[in-house]
């Protein structure tokens, strides 16, 4: 079952069993872990560092930055945890897979232009 809403516990250390549903905090070790929103029960650790994730609890709720991309689970769940509230991200279409695709050959055909240029430049310079 998909979870919607969460709660959340300071902890000092984090235990083993996680409970479904609850979001553990730990200042100390600066860690937070939960049980996969989806429900298949995997446990996601989310280190906080400014090269992993952030934490936000503005006094009665917690948010984390970026967002949650299990895709070492098999449910590839992906979703935000803003103010307790899980919002789901849709797993990407096979259309949008493909938009993402175009996308990345344009880039990769500006970058091949920009070298042909720098080329051409060079060439010119001897
Ligand atoms: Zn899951």
């Amino acid at each position: 079952m998909k979870h919607l809403t969460l709660k959340h516990e300071f902890v000092e250390y984090i235990h083993d069993n996680l409970k479904e549903g609850t979001i553990y905090i730990s200042i100390t070790f600066a860690t937070v872990a939960h049980k996969c929103c989806c429900g298949c029960g995997n446990e996601v650790i989310t280190p906080l560092a400014p090269t992993d994730w952030q934490l936000i609890f503005d006094g009665q709720s917690i948010s984390l930055y970026p967002s949650i991309g299990n895709w070492n689970f098999p449910c590839q769940s992906h979703y935000w945890i803003k103010h307790n509230k899980v919002k789901w991200v849709p797993i990407l279409s096979k259309k949008e897979i493909n938009t993402g695709r175009i996308h990345d050959s344009l880039i990769k055909n500006l970058y091949f232009s920009n070298t042909i240029r720098h080329k051409k430049n060079l060439k010119g310079d001897s």
